[in-house]
């Protein structure tokens, strides 16, 4: 048992895409804003990621270069330079290769299985190099990361650097695991004869499957929220993991993410019609009326306004929407849904907003500006998901007075808090069953709650508002998770 050491716990952050340099997901903001709560409660907690040719220029032109090394990758040794950006106090080191990352997108290329192992090892060279990136915690997340856990121990265990280094792994959607063909291991991997890491990562069918070497190789794991660390344990859940998340569910640990308080924030949002808090909730019917006008949905205040918004995908419960759109317009409601996705989804819904006028539109787009004024302007968000790591819009719809109605699966289970009638508690509404019948009457007693009693819906509101999903609240739990790894540094 070493000697307790005084000083901050020093955390590797290892991720793929960070706000406000590059993002396709909820990892992005995950990445751009837990390592600053992280600071704040007293870690040193930096960041590396690749350096992708889409990172706007007026970041890429203030890194400073400092290092370069060569990284061993099976039979290669592949260049890789180290560049430094300090962005609202975090540093953010980037992994310099222009033969893997200087394309036009980020993911979806046919060496997406060498370009994210080729990153994996460079962070392990870099933490055994370089002073500055030495850590205590090496922080991994998804698929694209998960092999810097494995080659951790299997390449770099003897260095005096890396010796002492605990990892953590965050599962931010088991959906996505990086299958390659068993080729990688001697041709990438450098691990062909290694029996135990090969075991390890082989996933049957001749398949290597990288998330499933971290869940093996990392001394936590964890995911994104409580119900979707259980749900992992299940095989309708856990993608053929599932038996891998039980053999470890004693160091499986599910930490809800939080929203960034101050980019959603409908007091001061300068992206909407009119600014509200929960004193001022008569303001909120301003952006419904402008949302109405925008969208070209009939003017009125009566009608209860359902938003969704998010990918349209299989995983977001469309299907329930589809089948009960028909019963939902007959009630009276209105619906707009913003969102890009799946051909079949989109025309769908492309279809339903020619069918129901005024009642119901679709935008097929990805639109910043327009998802900060349905969040505004919307009574309802809907989002009855088939599965759902954590999920942000309902946060984000909670933080604007907007009740959502959710299905009870992982971060909505979690964060949402289900009406009760009787006591007026809540935060939203919920539903059990993948069935659309049960989704519609959700809705329908939603929308009872508006017509019949406003007090009750304006209590929701400001239940729903005056929760806390800042990202301080995670921060403080990811803190005594790593300092249970090293209870050496008080
Ligand atoms: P997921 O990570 O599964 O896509 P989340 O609910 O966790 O879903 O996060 C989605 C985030 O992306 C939210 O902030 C949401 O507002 C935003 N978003 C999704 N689709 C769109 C869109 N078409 N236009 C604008 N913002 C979008």
């Amino acid at each position: 048992m070493s000697d307790q050491v005084t000083r901050k716990i020093k955390i590797l952050f290892a991720a793929t895409e960070a706000v406000p340099f590059v993002k396709t997901g909820g990892l992005g903001d995950v990445a751009g804003s837990l390592p600053r709560s992280l600071n704040a409660a007293g870690a040193e907690c930096s960041v590396i990621l690749p350096k992708y040719a889409s990172i706007p220029e007026e970041y890429q032109e203030k890194m400073t270069h400092i290092a370069d090394f060569y990284v061993p990758l099976a039979w290669r040794s592949v260049y890789c330079g180290i560049e430094k950006l300090t962005y609202q106090g975090v540093d953010f080191y980037f992994v310099d290769n222009e033969a893997y990352f200087k394309r036009d997108g980020i993911y979806g290329y046919y060496d997406d299985g060498e370009r994210f192992a080729f990153f994996s090892k460079a962070i392990c060279e870099a933490i055994e190099k370089l002073p500055e990136l030495q850590c205590d915690v090496l922080h991994c997340n998804d698929w694209q990361t998960a092999l810097a856990t494995v080659f951790l121990r299997e390449f770099y265990q003897g260095s005096e650097a890396c010796r002492h280094v605990k990892t953590v792994f965050t599962v931010h959607n088991v959906k996505f695991q990086g299958q390659y063909n068993d080729k990688v291991l001697e041709d990438v991997l450098g691990l062909a004869d290694n029996p135990t890491a090969s075991s390890q990562l082989y996933n049957g069918y001749g398949t290597i499957d990288y998330m499933k070497g971290a869940l093996c190789y990392s001394d936590v794991i964890t995911t994104v929220s409580p119900s979707y660390a259980n749900e992992l344990q299940m095989p309708f859940y856990g993608e053929g993991l599932d038996d891998i998340f039980r053999r470890r569910s004693l160091q499986l640990r599910g930490i809800l993410n939080g929203i960034d308080t101050d980019l959603w924030n409908p007091a001061t949002d300068k992206l909407i019609e009119s600014n509200y808090d929960e004193d001022s909730l008569d303001r909120k019917a301003q952006d419904k009326a402008a949302l109405q006008r925008e969208l070209g949905l009939a003017e009125d205040p009566a009608r209860p306004l359902i938003v969704m918004i998010g990918r349209l995908t299989n995983q977001k419960g469309l299907g329930l929407v589809r089948y009960a759109m028909n019963h939902l317009m007959e009630r009276g409601t209105q619906v707009a849904i913003l969102g890009t996705g799946d051909k079949d989804q989109e025309d769908a819904f492309k279809y339903f907003d020619w069918t129901y006028g005024d009642q119901m539109v679709a935008r097929i787009a990805f639109d910043n500006a327009l998802s900060h004024r349905m969040y505004a302007g919307g009574d309802i968000l809907l989002m009855p998901s088939e599965f759902e790591p954590c999920g942000l819009s309902q946060m984000i719809a909670m933080r604007y007075g907007t009740l959502p109605v959710v299905r009870e699966t992982g971060g909505l289970q979690d964060s949402v808090v289900a009406y009760n009638k009787y006591t007026g508690e809540g935060t939203g509404f919920r539903f059990t069953n993948m069935n659309a019948d049960e989704m519609a009457n959700c809705v329908l007693d939603a929308c009872e709650v508006f017509w019949t009693d406003k007090d009750a819906w304006i209590k929701l509101q400001r239940q729903a508002m005056e929760t806390d999903f800042s990202w301080s609240r995670a921060a403080g739990t990811y803190m005594d998770m790593y300092h249970s790894l090293h209870p050496e540094i008080g």
